[in-house]
């Protein structure tokens, strides 16, 4: 069976897009990225398309972690107020 990718995960009130690109979009060194639109609260994983699957999983599961990071104060009531 091969292996997908979802290519967008929706959370209440929060996208997160996921993109494989190639070495044009991301720096040299670079094998993940996460960039986050705080007013229309979507974000953006892009992830090294040339890695390995299991590289493209570990890039994945680090850029997920900012995600939330960003998921947690676009909900968190507390967070807002000190915007
Ligand atoms: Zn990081």
């Amino acid at each position: 069976m091969i292996f997908r990718f979802s290519k967008k995960i929706k959370l209440p009130g929060f996208v997160i897009k996921i993109r494989f690109v190639d070495g044009r979009t991301l720096p040299k060194t670079t094998e993940g990225s996460w960039d986050y639109n705080r007013k229309k609260k979507i974000g953006t994983i892009d992830i090294r398309d040339s890695l390995t699957l299991n590289q493209k999983k570990l890039a994945l599961a680090h850029e997920l972690q900012h995600a939330m990071v960003d998921y947690l104060h676009c909900i968190c009531p507390e967070e807002k107020k000190g915007d």
